[in-house]
């Protein structure tokens, strides 16, 4: 356990925030032996992952970060695989699906390029998300029309008020839109270990969602692969977002609003070109689109603004406090409010 730690690495946003301690889980009699610690039972508790999803708004954390550590990759079926042997389960005779067990401290990106490079389908329009396995279920990440619901099976957890162990079948994970079981205060006792991914060996690929067949038909490519696919949504993802290290953000700040088909009808007579995705509860309206329209994109105030490529994006150039993008925050929010009547909520944990 480390006290006053930094965590300045650990938050894309970049803000240097200090905890007043940090614990890093390298096994799971690490967490177990953490549980029976008296300064742990005693402080406040926060998981760790990249922080791609968290804005810290204090520069102290007044409690016990827990940082996963955990690593590991294998087909969950075979004890024995590891990430070395991995390939060679995959021949002929493997089974259509594969459910491959991912420890939680791996880092996103690169479990999806292992999935993309072995030819396991299913996660490839998640690539190039920060942060790390763990954080996945969270809030259920999502990207170019593909939710990381629909390839979880199993979630393993401990709860770390009572040192069980808790595994959560998909059903149970109560997945939706940037949302699952635990993201709820009363949830957040459950340290996620492992996930199993069921993957499959042959799939359609995703392309409808954003410009993905724009891009391969500019590059000529008529049958696309699935490493095809994962290169054309790093190429558009890196044109679009800023570059984690060089310019702090969280990705996506806002979620996108779900309004009545009447609200939607009555911007669509001022605006006839507002994009719309109409869903069993409503039209989905992106964020982004009534951020910029409410004259946001590119500002820029001190430290902090909205990203010139993407205004559902809220940037820290560096040398800022947390306060600035939280004023940022709320006058976005109200200008939103006050031009077309609608609450947008935080996509990021306010901690
Ligand atoms: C440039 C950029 C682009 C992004 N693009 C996308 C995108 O396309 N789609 C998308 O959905 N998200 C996107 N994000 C948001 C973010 O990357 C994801 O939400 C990611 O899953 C967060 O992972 P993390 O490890 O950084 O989690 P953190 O930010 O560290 O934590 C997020 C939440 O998960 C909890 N948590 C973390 N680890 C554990 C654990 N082991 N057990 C239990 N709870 C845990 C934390 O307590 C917190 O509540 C983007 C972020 C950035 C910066």
């Amino acid at each position: 356990m480390k006290k006053d730690y930094s965590l300045q690495g650990l938050n894309t946003m970049g803000f240097n925030v200090i905890a007043k301690y940090f614990c890093e889980v390298n096994s799971l009699d690490d967490m177990k032996k953490l549980i029976d610690d008296k300064t742990f039972k005693e402080s406040k508790k926060l998981f760790l992952g990249g922080g791609s999803n968290i804005l810290f708004t204090d520069e102290y954390f007044d409690g016990i970060v827990i940082y996963s550590n955990l690593k590991g990759i294998k087909i969950s079926e075979s004890q024995q695989s590891t990430d070395k042997e991995f390939p060679q389960f995959l021949n002929s005779s493997t089974p259509e699906f594969l459910t491959v067990r991912c420890m939680s401290g791996e880092v996103w990106k690169d479990f999806v390029d292992f999935t993309v490079s072995n030819n396991l389908y299913g996660l490839e329009n998640l690539v190039d998300i920060p942060g790390s396995v763990g954080a996945a279920p969270v809030q259920n990440i999502g990207a170019y029309g593909s939710e990381v619901k629909d390839c979880i099976t199993k979630v393993y957890t401990i709860d770390i008020e009572s040192g069980e162990e808790r595994v959560f079948e998909n059903e149970e994970c109560e997945f939706a839109y940037r949302n699952s079981i635990f993201k709820k205060e009363e949830n957040k006792k459950y340290f996620i270990y492992a996930i199993d991914f069921r993957l499959k060996r042959n799939a359609e690929l995703k392309l409808e969602y954003g410009n993905i067949k724009d891009y391969l038909s500019k590059k000529n490519i008529k049958s696309p692969t699935l490493s095809d696919v994962a290169s054309a949504i790093k190429t558009i993802r890196a044109e679009k977002l800023p570059e984690v290290g060089v310019v702090g953000s969280v990705g996506s700040f806002f979620q996108n609003p779900i309004v009545d088909v009447d609200k939607y009808q009555s911007i669509k007579e001022t605006y006839p070109e507002v994009p719309s995705y109409p869903n069993d509860n409503g039209v989905k309206i992106p964020a982004g689109w009534l951020i910029d329209k409410s004259g946001w994109k590119g500002y820029r105030e001190n430290h902090v603004g909205v990203w010139d490529k993407q205004a559902l994006v809220l940037v820290h150039y560096g040398g800022g406090r947390p306060e600035e993008i939280l004023n940022l925050m709320t006058k976005i929010q109200e200008s939103v409010k006050e031009k077309f009547g609608i609450e947008i909520k935080l996509e990021v944990n306010l901690v």
